[in-house]
């Protein structure tokens, strides 16, 4: 893909750039390898100054990263000022977590004394989506700059400015040059640094086609990864939801980044008893929806990233209609400039029909009304994804006893998938493996190494 700056909201191209050439990457490869021998000397303190300098700075120029991510993708500006806050707590809370995390860890031999310690990989490869062009970029460079690595990083084509910016952002924090380079490269570039020694481990947000590729390629060199990819997460209303509460919750779980975000609520799994009214609640809520300039904070209804994105998911509408589903509302391109889609509702999946295996990246819903509690989560399980969920219900006891029941990484009760810093993120089945945010996350690139001692004479 190229690196051009679209602006979504009305197609015009506003700026491109040129992918870097073999000996410009042969150079960042080298400038991040030597940049390791010194980084992972370095104490906790003297990169915790560094991150939380570069939280800082982001804190202070919200407003500039922002624009930034709501020109490139289309973002709603409030949802965007968000994005920019949650990366700094992720900074924040990395800077002042990672000593402890990694600090090491008694074991209890029968024999003599040991322990694990913990020690940075090297250069890091990831790879990253635009949909959160810096939340995704912080939940890489948080943890793992802090863990002793140092990355190179490969942003979506779309986001070329939020990934310079980021980039930046390294720099004027003093990190040493080489700690984070951004790398604007193709894909067969992308192929070659796997394959190159000095990379000792590749992360990859983005779709199942991506991550089948990339740990393909990362496997034939036996390289470490972590997968975070799609979902098609299931939001569950059990009959004795409150419907009131519910509602504003359904809307936002679907709208949310315009429903481009990988643990978006996809699949509404209605038990029969309340569906109509679910149903007639939630396409009024849908309906109240405006679409107007993402940069305009009273807009309710944004543009889909790109124009590719929107011809792609009206694709998926048309299939799935072909194929037997009945559209309730929507389903067409919006007639006004930029790259809008109407909010839509499908229901009447018959067996077989493709759209139901599909991801939906966009404001599209997929309808379901199950007779009861066992059937909605037979349900909900039925899905090559397993990301997250919700599920709603006045009864506590019962969400987490459906909550258990559902195969994916995350289960939300009475409130739709949401990441915080200290909150692991990640999925099982075609949604990946591997997890982002809390402890676990800077877990996933260090050397867990077993130190034993023990006075022992050798058997003879
Ligand atoms: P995508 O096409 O896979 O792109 C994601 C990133 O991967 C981009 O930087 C893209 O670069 C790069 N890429 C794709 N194929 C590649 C290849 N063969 N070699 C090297 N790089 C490659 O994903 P998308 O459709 O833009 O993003 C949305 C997907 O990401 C959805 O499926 C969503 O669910 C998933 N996602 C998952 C999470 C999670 O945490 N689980 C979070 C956010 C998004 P180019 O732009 O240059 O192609």
């Amino acid at each position: 893909m190229a690196y051009q700056t679209v602006n979504p909201n009305d197609g015009k191209v506003l700026k491109s750039f040129g992918k870097l050439s073999d000996p410009q990457l042969e150079k960042s490869l080298d400038e991040a390898q030597s940049c390791f021998q010194s980084w992972k000397h370095t104490s906790y303190a003297e990169r915790a100054a560094i991150v939380n300098k570069a939280a800082a700075l982001m804190r202070s120029h919200v407003d500039d990263f922002a624009r930034l991510a709501t020109l490139e993708m289309g973002k709603r500006i409030d949802e965007a000022r968000g994005e920019v806050k949650f990366s700094v707590d992720i900074l924040a809370y990395y800077a002042e977590h990672a000593e402890t995390f990694l600090a090491p860890t008694k074991l209890h031999p029968k024999v003599g004394e040991a322990h694990m310690e913990s020690s940075p990989f090297g250069v890091l490869f990831c790879v990253e989506p635009w949909n959160f062009p810096f939340y995704q970029l912080a939940r890489v460079a948080g943890p793992q700059l802090m863990a002793g690595n140092v990355l190179v990083v490969k942003h979506a084509g779309c986001v070329p400015q939020c990934a310079i910016a980021f980039e930046q952002l390294w720099t004027d924090a003093g990190a040493p040059q080489g700690a984070y380079t951004n790398l604007l490269i193709s894909h067969e570039q992308s192929e070659r640094i796997i394959d190159d020694p000095r990379i000792k481990g590749v992360a990859l947000t983005g779709s199942v086609a991506a991550g089948k590729s990339i740990a393909a390629k990362a496997g034939q060199n036996l390289k470490k990864t972590s997968m975070e990819l799609g979902g098609s997460d299931a939001f569950i209303v059990l009959d004795d939801a409150d419907l009131e509460k519910t509602i504003p919750w359904v809307v936002l779980g679907r709208m949310y980044n315009a429903g481009q975000a990988c643990c978006a609520a996809k699949r509404f799994i209605v038990l029969d008893s309340i569906a109509d009214k679910f149903l007639e609640k939630f396409k009024a809520a849908l309906s109240a929806l405006k679409p107007g300039d993402p940069m305009d904070e009273k807009t309710t209804h944004v543009p889909l990233s790109t124009e590719a994105a929107l011809v792609q998911l009206l694709k998926q509408v048309e299939d799935a209609v072909t194929n037997g589903a009945t559209l309730v509302v929507g389903g067409k391109r919006i007639d006004r400039p930029g790259s809008f889609m109407e909010t839509t509702i499908l229901t009447d999946f018959k067996p077989g029909n493709p759209a139901f295996r599909d991801e939906f990246f966009g404001p599209v819903v997929l309808f379901f009304r199950v007779k009861d509690e066992a059937a909605a989560i037979a349900l909900a399980n039925d899905s090559d994804f397993g990301l997250g969920g919700s599920v709603f219900t006045r009864d506590e006891a019962r969400g987490k006893r459906v909550a258990s029941s559902i195969d994916t990484g995350m289960m939300f009760i009475n409130n739709i998938d949401w990441s915080d810093a200290e909150l692991p993120f990640g999925g099982i089945k075609y949604s990946g493996y591997g997890r982002e945010l809390g402890n676990m996350g800077i877990q996933e690139f260090v050397n867990k190494k077993l130190v034993r001692t023990a006075h022992l004479d050798a058997p003879a």
